[in-house]
């Protein structure tokens, strides 16, 4: 059978999103004031025409903010937009998703409250459903007493169901100073958050370094691993699991073309993959749409399957969710009856 054919029975989990929280707030006013949402494709093409593809066309993601971020103070909202998110994949055959949250978000009063009232009105339709949340931090080495009062307050949320950490930093393409973030991941480790980090998404820079950060697990992207032997040697020696997204790796040209895609290098190589959307309001993109993707590279659907599995094993959450997911894709997900926790 053909991957394509059975795409749709196959559990997906995605890793790695981004709320796009004005982008998602617009989708749900838009709705409901009767106007069209903003047009991303056209976003897109005016993109694609006016800068070359790679860092530069990568560094403007997140730019247009469709609506003011404040209208999303109201509690109602927030929660109506994580939900859409958590709709959207479940709708796409998700039966995992971890959303990355700016700290301004993760660190707002009761924000884990909120985002299980999101959770649990999309369980109420898609039982299967389960969702976590990470902060990121952004340019640790920055100002350091801002970064360490953000830290203080995701080990807070840590506390009340924050799943883990994302590091962001500058330089993206060549490498970075890691020794604030490996002091800050120490703090995360300490505190039982997941640690992931974005890198190798443009160049092997970075890879290494975040590999070898403290209690790491996961990192964004990572594909250019695939030519260096010694970066896939580091990747699966110390089983870190790489998120993968496709079609923002496509649309952004950090790679010559998709075809030429290192996907089933990295599988070959015996690096645990996931596939994510990244940023899907900005790109129109699903995690159905994703792991179709992946079959379009020759991945099978036992290797689609596989991903979801590693997802699951690689996912920041608890020990009693991740073996009841990975207790209903050993059933092959037939039996919706059964308890869900
Ligand atoms: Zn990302």
């Amino acid at each position: 059978m053909k991957a394509s054919d059975s795409l749709a029975s196959v559990p997906k989990a995605d890793l790695h999103v981004h709320q796009e929280a004005t982008r998602y707030l617009d989708l749900i006013l838009a709705e409901r004031e009767g106007r069209e949402p903003y047009d991303w494709a056209a976003w897109r093409r005016r993109l694609a025409a006016e800068l070359p593809p790679g860092k530069e066309r990568l560094q403007r993601i997140g730019s247009v903010q469709p609506v003011p971020l404040e209208r999303g103070d109201d509690d109602e909202l927030f929660v109506a937009r994580f939900a859409a998110l958590m709709r959207d994949h479940a709708a796409a055959g998700a039966w995992y998703v971890e959303i990355r949250c700016g700290g301004e978000v993760v660190t707002r009063d009761g924000f884990m409250s909120l985002f299980r009232q999101a959770e649990q009105q999309v369980r109420a339709d898609y039982p299967r459903l389960r969702a976590e949340a990470l902060a990121i931090v952004i340019h640790a080495g920055q100002d350091p007493d801002r970064v360490d009062a953000f830290a203080d307050g995701c080990i807070r949320a840590a506390g009340e169901g924050l799943a883990g950490i994302d590091f962001l930093y500058a330089p993206y393409d060549t490498e970075a100073d890691w020794t604030p973030m490996y002091r800050l991941a120490e703090r995360f480790a300490e505190a039982g958050l997941g640690i992931t980090a974005h890198a190798g998404e443009v160049s092997t820079a970075n890879i290494a370094a975040a590999a070898r950060m403290p209690g790491l697990t996961r990192i964004g992207h990572g594909i250019h691993a695939a030519a260096d032997p010694a970066l896939l040697h580091l990747l699966v020696d110390r089983g870190v699991t790489l998120e993968c997204a496709l079609t923002c790796n496509d649309y952004f040209g950090v790679l010559p073309d998709l075809e030429q895609h290192p996907l089933p290098r990295l599988v070959e190589a015996g690096v645990a993959v996931t596939l994510a959307t990244d940023n899907p309001v900005q790109l129109s993109t699903t995690i159905e749409q994703e792991y179709a993707m992946a079959a379009g590279l020759g991945m099978s659907v036992e290797q689609l399957a596989d991903f979801t599995r590693n997802a699951i094993r690689a996912a920041f959450t608890s020990d009693e969710r991740k073996s009841a997911m990975l207790g209903e894709l050993a059933g092959g997900g037939a039996d919706c009856s059964s308890p869900v926790s």
